[in-house]
């Protein structure tokens, strides 16, 4: 049994759904197929709810209806059968009903996340018709009816795997499963979400609870590549990545994966594979136990940063202080990426402003307490960096002109992150790739 991920944009044309239609033919293997929202409606869904939550009930009909006719022209365009067609407005309207019907009620959070569901909902029930029409044997599986997450929004790897196995036995002989990622019930049974991206996520813990072949990644780049094309010219693609690597570029911000979906299949040993829809027969990237290679593999960038350093005198050859400090940070659920230390001082970064006040009050008995905000973390990822030849030395020649605010390195044998304003950086991704790569 094999896994396949299709993203947004390998789903969001018509063209591109008969695409991944003949890519998931292409060999017979038993497979789950794990499909996002059509590229644009998961943006237009938070829009809607947005204009809900400011009570512009107006402006959320007007969105609406303007997605309604993005589908409408979709299913047109998609199938060619008159009676294919039908069924498919019949079922995308019954979508549209509810987001109609919507307007009617009050918003609430728990509302807001079954706005965010209708996306893969939608784009499953089409790519469903479309394999209806070809005649190709297959069953939808809802993934709220097997996707769970706990009250910490973990998932239950446990509980996804009785559910989906209970599930795929009532249908042993079906050779093709579609199922939505993204969506999964709570643990008060409602309707929520893995957070943006995360169908990559639900692939992952997929392919980790049937003990997949392969988890494969189908989207609209050739795999992982060394430095963020969105802002890097000259990038290309990285051939192998361990799964400690791979989860590192993930959650310091390459934005092909998901921060966290590479646990679970890290943990059952399920490679993954990034692979381009656009361009099936490029190589792309292996993701597995094995490394591959020794030295720096790829840079990734993770913006919204901010650095809290407390500076204190008591601090010095104090023991329990950074467990008071620490504990802060654990009591308001915030969680610490970068951490440097001095006699006198602790900086650590966090990723969430929401509890940043209570944070500072709390941290204040403590010492003096500062703060720096709009900063970004670049993460320098590969394998045993610090064995390769003058790494500090290229690294930091070639970024000589930037004000670094912070250093980490030695914490892992894959990792040496830099932390910088914000605004330097394009400047200090160019200059590493040209430095450490010779791009
Ligand atoms: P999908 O809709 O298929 O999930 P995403 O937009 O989430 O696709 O992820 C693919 C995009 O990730 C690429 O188009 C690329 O712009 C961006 N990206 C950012 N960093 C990297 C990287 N290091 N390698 C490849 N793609 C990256
Ligand atoms: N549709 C969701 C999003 O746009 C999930 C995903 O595409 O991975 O974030
Ligand atoms: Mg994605």
């Amino acid at each position: 049994m094999k896994v396949m991920k299709f993203g947004g944009t390998s789903v969001g044309k018509p063209a591109r759904m008969h695409q991944v239609a003949a890519l998931i033919r292409r060999d017979n293997e038993k497979k789950i197929v794990v499909l996002s929202a059509l590229s644009g409606t998961t943006n237009s869904l938070v829009e809607i709810g947005n204009l809900l939550q400011q009570g512009d009930k107006e402006g959320a009909k007007y969105k609406i209806e303007q997605l309604n006719a993005h589908y409408q022209q979709f299913i047109d365009d998609l199938l060619s059968k008159e009676d294919a067609k039908e069924k498919a407005r019949s079922i995308i309207g019954e979508h549209f009903e509810f987001l109609h019907i919507i307007l009617k009620i009050s918003f609430s959070e728990s509302l807001n996340k079954d706005i965010l569901a209708q996306g893969e909902l939608m784009s499953t029930k089409l790519f469903s018709c479309y394999l209806e029409e070809q005649g190709v044997d297959h069953i939808l599986l809802p993934a709220l009816e097997f996707m769970t997450i706990d009250v910490n929004e973990e998932p239950q790897l446990g509980n996804i795997k009785v559910k989906l196995s209970q599930l795929l036995n009532q249908h042993a002989h079906i050779p093709l499963f579609i199922t939505q990622g993204y969506i999964c019930r709570n643990a008060r049974g409602e309707v929520d979400n893995l957070k943006r991206g995360g169908s990559d996520y639900t692939a992952s813990l997929v392919a980790a609870a049937v003990n997949a072949s392969v988890c494969e990644i189908w989207t609209d780049i050739d795999g992982m590549h060394n430095n963020d094309p969105r802002i890097v010219d000259q990038t290309q693609p990285v051939e192998q990545l361990s799964f400690d690597e791979a989860a590192e570029l993930a959650y310091f911000g390459a934005k092909i994966l998901h921060p966290t979906c590479i646990w679970p299949a890290q943990q059952e040993k399920v490679p993954v594979k990034l692979l381009n829809t656009m361009q099936p027969e490029a190589a792309g990237t292996v993701i597995q136990q094995e490394a591959g290679s020794v030295g720096v593999k790829a840079i990734a960038a993770k913006d919204g940063i901010i650095a809290v350093k407390i500076k204190s005198s008591r601090m010095l050859l104090a023991y329990g202080f950074l467990r008071k400090v620490f504990e802060v940070f654990e009591k308001y659920k915030t969680p610490i990426d970068m951490i440097t230390t001095s006699e006198v001082a602790v900086s650590v970064t966090i990723d969430q402003e929401q509890h940043l006040a209570e944070i500072i009050r709390e941290l204040q008995p403590f010492g003096s307490v500062e703060v720096e905000k709009g900063q970004t973390i670049v993460s320098i990822v590969g394998n045993h960096i610090a064995a390769t030849e003058f790494i500090l030395e290229k690294l930091f020649h070639s970024i000589a002109t930037i004000p670094v605010t912070m250093v980490s390195y030695g914490g892992s044998e894959h990792n040496i992150s830099l932390l910088v304003p914000s605004v330097h950086k394009k400047e200090t991704l160019q200059l590493l790739n040209r430095g450490l790569f010779g791009l």
